[in-house]
C-alpha cells in the first residue's frame, strides 16, 4: 500500500484539494499547510456543520474498546423493538444495513476486540498533544481543558461489565479508577444518589465548544492563505491513475492531491477512486442547554443510557445515543427528547428548559477504525474518514498521519488496520 506514498511525496510544495469542512478536513488541511502546502477546503455546506458541529466535545483517549463488544449480538432484538433505546435501529433500514451489521457483529468477537484495540491504541496516543499545537498556532489553546471524566453506573450488573472492559483498558495503558458513589459526588455534586458507581478517567480532555475549535483552525488555514469553498464534490477528473482535479456540480478544481474528508458522505467518493468501503453512519444526537440549573465541573458518561453530560461555554450538553438509519431518513426527534428524561434522572435539579436540539452523522465503519491511508488505485489521493465516535478526538492526530502520507514520510503507526481494502 505505503508504496504509493512515493507517488503522494512528489514535489514538495503543492495544492491539496481537501474535500470536507468537518474537524477531519480541517486538520487535515492546516497540518499540510504547516508542511507548506497550499490547500483548499471544499464542502458543500458552510464550515463545520457535519457532525463536527454537535458532537459531544470529548477527547475520548481512553476508548480502545471498539462499540461492537462480545455479546452486542443480545441486543439487536431490543435495537429493533425500542426506538428510543440508547442503541437503536430503524426497521426499514435493515435491509441496506445488514451486510454492515454482520460485520459489526464479527468485529465483536473477541480475537477482534484485541486487535481492534490495539489499532485504536496507536491512534489515540498523541491525540492531545496534536491538538494542543494546532490549537496554540490558532491562538485558541484555551477552548481545551484536562479535568478527565466520570462513567457513571446505575445499575450493578452494568459496573460489574464495564469493569471487564476498564481491565483491557488498563491493559492498553488507560489511567482508571474505580469511584464510590460518594466519592463520584464529592466530585460532582449535582450527581443522583441513586448509583450504583463509577469509573474515573484523570486524562481525558474536552472541548469548551467543538465547533468553535474548528472554526479556530479554520480562521487560521485562511489567514495562511488557505481557501474555504462552498462547493457540492462529484467526482474526480483522472488521468494515468492520478487525481487531475476535484469535479463539483459547478465547476473544476485542478489540485496536485486530494484528501477526501466527507465523514458519513465519503462512501461514494472513495468509490469515485475505486475502493469499495463499507461506510455507514450512526446517527447520534444531542440536547445543549443554556442554563441547566446545575454545574459540572468534567463530562460525566452513562453507558446505559449511551449519553455523555459535557459542560460546555454555552451550557451543559446531553449528547450520545446511537441510531442506525442511514443517512436519508429525518430526525426522530423524541429520541433527543428522552435525552432530557435520562439526564435528570443522572442530576435530579436539572432544568432542561430552552434546550436546542440537533442530530448529526457519525461515519461509522463495523470495525469502529477510520479509513486512513492512500487511495488504493488513485496514487495521488489520501482518504481519511470513519472516524465513529472518536471523529472529534482523532481530529489534529489524523491531520499529521495525512500529512505524513503527502509528504512521503514514514508515518510512525502501522498504518495496515486502517487500510481502505481491508474488508
Ligand atoms: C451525538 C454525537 C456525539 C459525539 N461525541 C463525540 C465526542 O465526544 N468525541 C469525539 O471524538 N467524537 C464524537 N462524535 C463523533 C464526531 O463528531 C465525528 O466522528 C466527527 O465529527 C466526524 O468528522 P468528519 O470531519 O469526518 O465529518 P463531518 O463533520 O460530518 O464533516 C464532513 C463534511 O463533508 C461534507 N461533504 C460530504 N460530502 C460532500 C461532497 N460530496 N461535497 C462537498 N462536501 C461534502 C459535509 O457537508 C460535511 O461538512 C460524536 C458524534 C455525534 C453525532
Amino acid at each position: 500500500m505505503l508504496t504509493q506514498a512515493s507517488d503522494l511525496s512528489a514535489g514538495s510544495s503543492r495544492h491539496v484539494a481537501v474535500v470536507g469542512t468537518g474537524i477531519i478536513g480541517v486538520c487535515c488541511a492546516r497540518s499540510l499547510q504547516r508542511d507548506g502546502h497550499r490547500v483548499t477546503l471544499i464542502d458543500r455546506t458552510p464550515l463545520g456543520q457535519g457532525a463536527s458541529f454537535g458532537n459531544s466535545a470529548v477527547l475520548a483517549t481512553e476508548s480502545v474498546v471498539p462499540v461492537a463488544t462480545p455479546g452486542i449480538w443480545r441486543q439487536v432484538p431490543k435495537m429493533l423493538l425500542d426506538p428510543l433505546g440508547p442503541l437503536s435501529l430503524r426497521w426499514q433500514y435493515l435491509p441496506q444495513l445488514t451486510p454492515w451489521l454482520l460485520r459489526f457483529l464479527a468485529a465483536s468477537r473477541p480475537e477482534a476486540v484485541e486487535r481492534i484495540s490495539l489499532a485504536l491504541q496507536a491512534l489515540l496516543d498523541d491525540a492531545v498533544p496534536a491538538y494542543r499545537l494546532l490549537l496554540k498556532e490558532a491562538d485558541a489553546e484555551d477552548l481545551l481543558v484536562r479535568r478527565g471524566w466520570i462513567a457513571a453506573y446505575t445499575e450493578p450488573s452494568s459496573l460489574r461489565s464495564y469493569r471487564r472492559l476498564a481491565d483491557l483498558q488498563r491493559r492498553r495503558g488507560v489511567e482508571v479508577a474505580e469511584l464510590s458513589v460518594a466519592e463520584m459526588r464529592q466530585m460532582e455534586p449535582a450527581l443522583t444518589k441513586d448509583l450504583a458507581g463509577g469509573l474515573y478517567y484523570p486524562q481525558v480532555a474536552h472541548a469548551l465548544d467543538p465547533h468553535r475549535v474548528l472554526l479556530a483552525l479554520a480562521e487560521r488555514v485562511q489567514r495562511e492563505g488557505g481557501q474555504v469553498l462552498r462547493r457540492d464534490v462529484v467526482g474526480f477528473r483522472m488521468a494515468e491513475g492520478r487525481v487531475q482535479a476535484v469535479e463539483t456540480t459547478e465547476d473544476s478544481l485542478d489540485c496536485d492531491a486530494v484528501v477526501v474528508a466527507a465523514g458519513a458522505w465519503s462512501k461514494e467518493l472513495a468509490k469515485r477512486l475505486g475502493v469499495k468501503v463499507p461506510l455507514d453512519t450512526e446517527r447520534g444526537y444531542h440536547l445543549t442547554i443554556p442554563a441547566p440549573g446545575i454545574a459540572l465541573s468534567r463530562p460525566v458518561y452513562s453507558t446505559e443510557f449511551g449519553m455523555a453530560c459535557t459542560p460546555l461555554a454555552s451550557g451543559l450538553r446531553l449528547g450520545g445515543t446511537v441510531e442506525l438509519g442511514g443517512t436519508v431518513a429525518e430526525p426522530n426527534w423524541k429520541r433527543a427528547q428522552v435525552l432530557a428524561e435520562r439526564g435528570r434522572r443522572l442530576f435530579p435539579d436539572l432544568d432542561t428548559r430552552d434546550a436546542s436540539r440537533w442530530m448529526g452523522f457519525r461515519p461509522s465503519l463495523p470495525d469502529s477504525l477510520p479509513v486512513l491511508g492512500p487511495a488504493p488505485r488513485a496514487a495521488n489521493a489520501v482518504l481519511a474518514f470513519g472516524h465513529g465516535h472518536l471523529g472529534l478526538t482523532l481530529g489534529a492526530r489524523t491531520g499529521r498521519l495525512v500529512a505524513d502520507l503527502v509528504a512521503g514520510r514514514p508515518a510512525p503507526i502501522d498504518l495496515a488496520p486502517f487500510a481502505a481494502t481491508r474488508f
